[in-house]
């Protein structure tokens, strides 16, 4: 049977028992109330159909299940949190799907401090990685919004961002070993520790990003960091996209190595996330088009970068690149700009009717990328709100507009392929991605195909022919067949 014939649309009831008797008294969900949290998707309201949700608490279960599923052609969609973007965690509107959460997958099973790893279960919540390694005076650097309901797992298969790249990579690159279940069953045991193993090719890679498309992971072995003995927050004022760009390049030139997270945030998010989420208030009196939020931290003294922070912010304020700045003076001014830029895509959300792009460009062509599309959509769309944040340090940007007023939420989705296309095109020119963490999932399939090249997609569909040749693993999703 080839992958390109879809498994069945429904699932008979007998295999439905089998599954429930795999994963035991507590193991499995089926009602529409108890399932419903499994199927609806953080964003834009998407809610799909199951006939069952399966919570596995060991390997040993999901292999079962899963050597069940390609005995039988059952389609899976792997779960973590369940806070994916692009509705790739959730089944389609079949029946013909069950899900397999990962959330009873809750073990940290080692850390070892002289390596610098620790080893998770895959449902691990990504904040309690990030607590146990603190525990340990140890980092875990991936840091994103949506930290306290993630999990790991689904971290490592959309190769999840956040506001630590600039420094530390994304989760690609604090990942050493995995553990997956394959598409038939077999588990892989790939839980290396090590940081130089050159034995052919580097199989975890696949499922890093591979969206639940390739296997379920089951655990994972992960990079640790000396944690920062000292940091400071900074909020600065910017005129343009073009002077965030060059106070980047001025802040690494004084600060170096010292910079973690620099982000670009646009004007109307703030007012989005003021309005929208409690709690949140304007960190400047005067209001200012462009901000940035960037953190610097080393292992130095405490309150050791402040001086070097205060000076290379006045240099680029009497240089005319940032309008005014603003250093917490403690942890908790820290830490509430750092719950405004984490409440954005609440925000976003509260503002309603946006339609958002998760893009990226070289940090080069980030001024001529917003300015072009800012253009572009005005001209298409007159009074079109623009909006947009993001990991600026990365060349990755939120860029997601806001319908224009007095157009209904309705009237604005109806545009969502147009606007797409206005943006992509010019994300394409300047050799962009259309998707810098957040994956491709549905919401980005047609658009996935329609700019990579057929030599790139043509192997891809190799990969994906060769790993799971029954087309069982999260149907529809990341790459059309
Ligand atoms: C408020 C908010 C802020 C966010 N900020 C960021 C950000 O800054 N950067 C960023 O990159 N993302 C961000 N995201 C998106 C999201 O949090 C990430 O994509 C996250 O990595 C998803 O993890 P999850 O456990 O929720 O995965 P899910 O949503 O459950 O699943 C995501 C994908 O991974 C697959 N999957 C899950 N677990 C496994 C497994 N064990 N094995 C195989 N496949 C699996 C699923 O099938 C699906 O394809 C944000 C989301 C929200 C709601």
């Amino acid at each position: 049977m080839k992958a390109s014939t879809p498994p069945p649309a429904t699932i008979a009831q007998s295999h439905l028992d089998a599954l429930k008797a795999i994963a035991g008294p507590g193991g499995w969900f089926e009602s529409d109330s108890d399932t419903l949290a499994y199927r609806q998707s953080w964003r834009y309201g998407y809610t799909g159909t199951t006939p069952l949700v399966l919570r596995p608490k060991m390997t040993a279960e999901v292999s079962e299940i899963v050597a069940y599923c390609s005995q039988h052609r059952i389609a899976i969609v792997p779960q973590g949190g369940n806070t994916g973007l692009t509705f790739a965690g959730q089944p389609r509107e079949t029946m013909g799907e069950i899900v397999v959460s990962t959330e009873r997958l809750n073990k940290i099973r080692n850390i070892d401090l002289a390596n610098d790893t620790i080893t998770v279960d895959a449902g691990v919540v990504l904040q309690t990685i990030q607590e146990a390694a603190t525990a340990k005076n140890r980092l875990f650097p991936l840091s994103l919004g949506a930290q306290g309901s993630c999990r790991i797992g689904g971290n490592i298969s959309t190769n999840a961002g956040g506001v630590q790249v600039l420094r530390y990579g994304n989760t690609r690159n604090l990942v050493l070993g995995l553990e997956v279940v394959l598409a038939d069953g077999r588990v892989w045991d790939g839980l290396r520790s090590l940081r130089k193993d050159n034995t052919g090719y580097d199989l975890k890679q696949l499922f890093i990003a591979g969206e639940g498309t390739l296997g379920i992971i089951t655990a994972a072995v992960l990079r640790l960091f000396p944690l920062p003995t000292t940091s400071e927050t900074a909020w600065i004022a910017v005129e343009s996209p073009a002077a965030g760009v060059a106070l980047l390049g001025r802040m690494k030139e004084r600060m170096g190595e010292a910079i973690s997270a620099f982000e670009l945030i646009r004007r109307s998010i703030v007012d989005f996330t003021i309005q929208g989420v409690p709690g949140n208030e304007d960190p400047m009196r005067d209001v200012h088009p462009w901000y940035v939020l960037m953190d610097v931290s080393s292992q130095g003294a405490p309150g050791s970068l402040h001086e070097p922070l205060t000076e290379a912010l006045a240099s680029a304020m009497e240089d005319g690149i940032a309008q005014d700045a603003i250093i917490a003076g403690s942890t908790q001014q820290s830490k509430k700009l750092w719950k405004m830029r984490e409440d954005m895509a609440e925000g976003q959300r509260a503002a309603g009717g946006s339609i958002a792009h998760d893009i990226s460009v070289p940090v080069s062509d980030i001024a001529a990328f917003v300015a072009e599309a800012d253009a572009a959509l005005e001209k298409a769309y007159p009074g079109i709100r623009h909006c947009c944040f993001g990991h600026v340090g990365d060349g990755n940007l939120h860029y997601n507009p806001v319908r224009p007023v007095g157009w209904t939420q309705d009237r604005y989705m109806q545009e969502y392929q147009a606007v797409n296309r206005i943006v992509h095109d010019i994300v394409i020119a300047h050799r962009g991605s259309i998707s810098a963490e957040h994956g491709i999932g549905r919401i980005k399939l047609a658009e996935n195909t329609h700019y990579k090249s057929a030599v790139e997609l043509d192997v891809q569909r190799a990969i994906k022919r060769a790993l799971d040749p029954l087309g069982i693993m999260n149907p529809g999703k990341l790459i059309e067949m």
